[in-house]
């Protein structure tokens, strides 16, 4: 079946007691056994539960993978992951992954005697001299946040499987309606299901997909052993969202696009960061690797932080929050926002200046969105 009609049929059969189509919201914390040590397939809602499996299954499919996850938000996911390691371990990451990302492994990971080096992910040979004897993990984000360069994803699966290294994908931007990580030999896919895939602003989840029976057996085992699971209700609405995954991103992509021709015209813009323009350095690589560009548009304004703030301040259709992915476009000021848990020097060292802004371009009219960057263009 083809990705549209996964997002809607996946993960779902007809209630066996009622032949409800949608899948019911089992808001249940446990199971009544048949017999004793016989149950009907659930026991306790940390474990597993249905709404939840539902939802599991449907982005596994999505993904390509061999089962999935869902915890109670991105991060949560991301720290179970970082739990298949111990003590001692080397991971090589992304220098300009999420702004949360970057914390969890510097100011929480590193406490539990995990290494991380951090570096631009566009160079092979940069990669293959940070590996070291202890080197276990690759984790990527492609495009990555907030500056949307794009990871050769097959070159770094080349270099993992050399090493026997793992990897692991966030594919949070792209959704798997726009890329499928595991085609290119991922072992792991990480999503923030907070954003695109729920789309819709009201929930905060994350999930992981595997591709083994070993990643697959320990991840579940992970998952319930920490309690970072999703909510049954968080699931219900998750997987609500992702039936409506194509649409929504074609319409993000066409609005973002837009968004992103009318920003590199504009005299007060400086650059603008969409890997869709042919002036975006990915854009080679995103042409090949993915089905399409997203939703996310970032660029930097001329004449500093005054004119920023100014911006930030006269934007009537955008609103100035965190997040990104739903139906309301949103704007975000990277170095005071979503990227200040960075110290300002490597901000700056991996490019996130002051005058750097992100646009999660929404779902409404595209005229009316050009129309609200205009005039607060105007007024800087
Ligand atoms: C938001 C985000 C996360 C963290 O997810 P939460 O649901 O906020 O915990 C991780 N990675 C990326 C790329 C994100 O945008």
């Amino acid at each position: 079946m083809k990705f549209e009609t996964l997002a809607i049929h996946s993960g779902r059969e007809p209630d066996p007691t009622t032949g409800a189509l949608v899948t019911p919201l089992y808001q249940t914390s446990t199971f009544v056994f048949q017999d004793v040590g016989v149950t009907r397939g659930y026991d306790y809602s940390r474990t597993a539960n249905p709404t939840r499996k539902a939802l599991e299954d449907c982005i596994a499919a999505l993904e390509g993978g061999k089962a999935g996850f869902a915890f109670s938000s991105g991060m949560a996911a991301e720290t179970t992951i970082m739990h298949l390691l111990k003590a001692g371990d080397h991971v090589i990451s992304g220098d300009d992954v999420y702004g949360g990302t970057y914390r969890l492994f510097e100011r929480v990971m590193k406490d539990f005697g995990l290494e991380f080096t951090f570096l631009r992910m566009d160079d092979r040979r940069r990669i293959e001299r940070a590996i070291r004897p202890n080197t276990t993990m690759i984790w990527i984000e492609t495009p990555s946040n907030p500056l949307l360069n794009i990871v050769d994803i097959e070159m770094v699966v080349d270099i993992a499987r050399r090493h026997e290294l793992l990897t692991v994908a966030d594919n949070t931007f792209a959704t798997p309606y726009f890329l499928r990580p595991i085609e290119y030999g991922v072992d792991l896919v990480v999503h923030s299901t907070t954003k695109y895939l729920n789309g819709h602003c009201d929930v905060i989840g994350g999930a992981v997909v595997t591709t083994t029976d070993k990643l697959t057996e320990r991840v579940q085992f992970l998952l319930n052993a920490m309690g970072t699971c999703a909510s049954p209700f968080d699931c219900w609405l998750v997987l609500r969202g992702i039936k409506t995954l194509a649409v929504r991103m074609m319409q993000h992509e066409e609005n973002a696009a837009q968004v992103a021709t009318y920003l590199e015209k504009h005299p007060k813009v400086k650059r603008v960061l969409y890997p869709g323009l042919k002036s975006h350095p990915g854009h080679e690589i995103a042409m090949r690797q993915m089905g399409g560009f997203g939703g996310i548009v970032s660029f930097e304004m001329e004449g500093g932080i005054e004119a920023t703030s100014s911006f930030l301040r006269n934007l009537k259709v955008f609103s100035l929050a965190e997040s990104l992915g739903g139906l309301d476009s949103l704007v975000e000021h990277p170095a005071t926002m979503s990227h200040a848990s960075m110290p300002e020097d490597v901000r700056r060292s991996v490019g996130i200046t002051d005058s750097l802004i992100r646009l999660s371009v929404g779902l409404e009219n595209i005229d009316d969105l050009i129309e609200d960057l205009e005039q607060a263009l105007e007024h800087t």
